[in-house]
């Protein structure tokens, strides 16, 4: 179905990603229930449980995560308190890297109430995922992104940079929102993305174009086929189809690993 929505042209991608989180980076956490109908927390949790991450107890070689568009933090600190709680890992690090410096600020706000408060375990960074800049080659054992490439002006420059700063061996992992197959389900979920959603978003947050944009940069991005193959472009393996679709397709996980 066609609901009409406006295209973005490229050019003003980037000032309108920034302008959609400084207005929402204090409520966001309303703007991903609302979008998600509070499942996102799910989805996260169950990306965190699916890498598994930690060094493992005989390793003696802690990890370097990186969670890119990590924005409020949710990952990061997941991620970090996995690998404390099934593998009492404490060494391993995190950075967390944002293009907006007011949601990283909210992440580290977040930070401070956490047991990661003031810990050199973590660090916050502006940086364009586009390009990584001060992100060295090789340096990365984990990338993980949610909710963040779609986003982006450039997809598939995004994904070149994960590439280069992963270690060999390392994961990306990608959770974001994705494509439904059924076409009732799909009927539906249109409804919901482009009648109510904005509805609620100026309700909520009295911010329709924000939702608005959300919901296009939702449909616009790749399908989860399309998206594996841009990953493998980029140089990782894709194991199996590449990904894994949550509640129906409305999200789904990709992975990719740097040989
Ligand atoms: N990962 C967090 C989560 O799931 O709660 C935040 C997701 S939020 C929907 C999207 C984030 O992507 C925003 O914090 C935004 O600033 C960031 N972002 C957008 N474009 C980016 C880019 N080119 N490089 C890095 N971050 C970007």
């Amino acid at each position: 179905a066609d609901f009409g929505y406006r295209k973005v042209p490229v050019e003003q991608k980037e000032k309108l990603v920034h302008g959609v989180f400084s207005s929402v980076a204090s409520n966001y956490d309303i703007m991903n229930d609302v979008m998600s109908m509070g499942i996102h927390r799910l989805w996260k949790c169950h990306m965190i449980n699916k890498l598994d991450c930690g060094m493992r107890p005989n390793s003696g070689k802690p990890l370097q995560f990186l969670d890119v568009a990590g924005g409020t933090g949710d990952v990061a600190f997941g991620l970090l308190d996995h690998a404390n709680e099934k593998y009492g890992d404490n060494e391993s690090k995190m950075i967390v890297a944002d293009i907006n410096p007011d949601m990283l600020k909210e992440g580290e706000r977040r930070c401070l109430k956490t047991r990661y408060a003031n810990s050199p375990r973590i660090k916050f960074m502006v940086q364009n995922g586009e390009k990584l800049e001060s992100i060295p080659d090789n340096s990365i054992d984990v990338y993980t992104i949610a909710f963040g490439i779609r986003n982006f002006t450039n997809i598939q420059a995004g994904l070149d940079a994960a590439y280069r700063v992963m270690k060999p061996g390392g994961i990306f992992a990608c959770l974001e929102f994705s494509q439904v197959h059924d076409p009732v389900l799909s009927y539906l979920y249109d409804l919901y993305s482009f009648s109510c959603l904005p509805m609620m978003g100026q309700l909520i947050a009295n911010d329709r174009d924000s939702y608005e944009y959300l919901v296009e940069s939702i449909r616009k991005f790749p399908n989860q086929e399309k998206f594996a193959s841009m990953i493998r472009k980029a140089g990782f393996y894709v194991p199996g189809k590449g990904y894994e679709d949550l509640t129906f397709g409305v999200a789904a996980i990709h992975l990719g690993v740097k040989l």
